[in-house]
């Protein structure tokens, strides 16, 4: 019997989002029903919510920050039980037979990963996300969370998390790598930790110097506005890795200059209009510009075993459902510290 679980809903790219009720079916037999407890803005939500990327199908429920408990499971469920910690990102499912699936590699599977939201499953529904208090999801695609991180501390490593850990460890940062992040938001906030976690030297890159102090609580070494144009000038060539989460326009040619000989510049960032970078900004030092979409499920357990052994979980500003639309603004004028979850009991 499918039941019915409160949500929160944007029924167009221009209006707020409102409160509704959704309908989760029974979990099949290799599926679990979680309770959602705490689930996290990122924002792609908001991306997808105001339709700024490719085609959206309303009414759309957004989130894939979502930390939990399990409430239900199928009946031929092992990984998970009753009672358990557990996580759901941004992919609930893919078609486990491509070879990046079968390399862990679900986020890029061949075939298309089914998205948390505004995709379709197997069942050929339109998958509902996690601003509701309730979600079904296969087994294989929900994560373990460790017991010493808090489920509000948790719930944004699902995505911002895992974002920044994978092209963290796939450009290698660590002890003397010189690791610049663009953007001390979401995602940035996490990288920051996670890539001093890793031995790496840290500096922050943010518009303003608003953020300087918790940079610096967070592991950074180093922290400088992009708004002072000496910062382009002090930090030319001087970075191994830059990870660029910005999602507005920005000069990439100018931060470019910041990268060493061989040098990359990881965007994961979703500016909606396409960025330009000049072939010399490129070919004068052997430099790249690469990109990265969040982790597979392998890597992302690894993560969050990752951030408990190191005491890691986001900075979040807890928040009840009826905020939702006020988190949103503040999320689009990067005042966010640093990143609003949504108290799921309050849908
Ligand atoms: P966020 O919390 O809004 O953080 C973005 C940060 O970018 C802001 O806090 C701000 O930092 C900086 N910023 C904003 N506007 C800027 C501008 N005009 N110029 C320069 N910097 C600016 O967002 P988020 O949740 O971290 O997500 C960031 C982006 O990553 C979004 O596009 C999202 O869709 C995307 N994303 C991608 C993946 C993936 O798999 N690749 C996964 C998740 C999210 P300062 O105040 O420090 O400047
Ligand atoms: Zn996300
Ligand atoms: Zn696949």
């Amino acid at each position: 019997m499918p039941t019915f679980a409160k949500a929160y809903i944007a029924s167009s790219a221009t209006a707020p989002l409102q409160p509704g009720t959704i309908e989760r079916r029974e979990p099949g037999e290799f599926e679990v029903q979680i309770a959602i407890k705490f689930v996290g803005i990122c924002h792609s939500d908001i991306h997808t919510a105001r339709g700024d990327w490719a085609s959206v199908n309303y009414p759309v429920v957004v989130g894939h920050e979502i930390a939990g408990v399990v409430e239900a499971v199928g009946a031929r469920v092992t990984r998970h039980a009753v009672g358990d910690r557990v996580g759901v990102g941004c992919f609930v499912d893919s078609c486990r037979d491509c070879a990046n699936c079968r390399d862990g590699e679900e986020q890029y599977c061949l075939a298309g990963a089914t998205s948390t939201y505004n995709s379709v499953g197997r069942d050929g529904l339109p998958t509902v996300g996690g601003y509701s208090t309730s979600i079904v999801v296969d087994e294989d695609y929900v994560l373990r969370i460790p017991d010493g991180i808090p489920l509000d501390a948790a719930a944004p490593l699902l995505c911002a998390g895992i974002t920044m850990y994978s092209p963290l460890r796939t450009w290698d940062a660590g002890p003397g790598k010189r690791v610049a992040i663009i953007g001390m938001g979401g995602l940035g906030h996490m990288g920051v930790m996670i890539a001093a976690a890793m031995g790496a030297e840290v500096t922050v890159l943010s518009q303003s110097l608003k953020k300087q102090e918790d940079a610096l609580r967070l592991g950074a070494e180093h922290y400088y506005a992009t708004s002072d144009p000496s910062t382009f000038e002090i930090l030319r060539g001087h970075f191994d890795l830059i990870i660029n989460t910005v999602s507005a326009d920005i000069d990439v040619d100018e931060y470019l200059s910041l990268l060493a000989l061989d040098g990359t510049m990881v965007l994961v960032g979703l500016p909606s209009k396409p960025l330009t970078q000049r072939a010399w900004s490129l070919v004068s030092f052997r430099r790249s510009i690469a990109g990265s979409k969040m982790g597979g499920i392998r890597q992302t357990q690894e993560m969050l075993k990752f951030c408990a052994a190191h005491g890691l979980g986001a900075e979040v500003e807890v928040i009840p459902a009826s905020k939702i639309n006020d988190a949103y603004e503040r999320v689009l004028a990067s005042d966010v510290r640093y990143r609003f979850v949504i108290d799921a009991d309050t849908f």
